[in-house]
């Protein structure tokens, strides 16, 4: 029985190299990946999923009028991963448990659980709902050693809660950290 997983961090990067390692695992034996990502994940040129360290693979695109379960369909892969599934509709997360349900092929979902204002994403709040399996991808906090479980905002060195969900700032620094230093991060490397 195939599953659909779900598979959160308060990091990019680490989510990422996560789904590029479990991609690599299937193909070294043989086996077919198809991989998915938002279309408007941009950050590094279209449809594109690269880790800091710089590997990378292209990945399909997923616009609105994407059919998923179409496409998985036809190549029959071992295995579909899907990368920032937080900006995922409820649409394509319903593809995806489709996928999963009726071709019997597992679905592995990396993304961020959460916003710098620490309110769920929609794609993962979805996904919560209807995945079979959730685990966490564990960072620890910038600041200390307890576990990362908020994503802390500067805009220009200042912490920021509010504002838009998504907005690309290239002066923008964002920092996996514990719930305390989420809310007063020490300004100096003193703390
Ligand atoms: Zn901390």
């Amino acid at each position: 029985m195939s599953k659909l997983y779900f598979k959160y961090g308060q990091m990019s990067a680490s989510k990422t190299a996560q789904l590029l390692m479990t991609a690599h695992n299937y193909e070294s034996t043989g086996k077919s990946v198809m991989v998915f990502t938002p279309a408007l994940d941009t950050r590094f040129g279209v449809n594109i999923v690269k880790s800091r360290i710089g590997i990378k693979r292209d990945a399909i695109p997923i616009h609105n009028d994407t059919d998923i379960y179409t496409l998985v369909a036809k190549s029959k892969p071992d295995c579909v991963l899907v990368d920032e599934v937080q900006f995922v509709s409820a649409k394509h997360i319903n593809e995806l448990a489709e996928v999963v349900d009726w071709l019997n092929i597992p679905v592995i979902c990396y993304g961020l659980l959460k916003d710098f204002r620490n309110q769920l994403f929609h794609g993962s709040q979805v996904l919560l709902c209807v995945a079979d399996k959730v685990e966490e991808i564990k960072t620890v906090c910038y600041y200390c050693n307890r576990k990362a479980t908020h994503i802390l905002k500067f805009k220009s060195g200042i912490p920021v809660y509010s504002g838009e969900q998504i907005e690309l700032g290239l002066e923008d620094v964002y920092k996996s950290t514990c719930r305390k230093h989420y809310h007063r991060p020490p300004l100096k490397e003193d703390d």
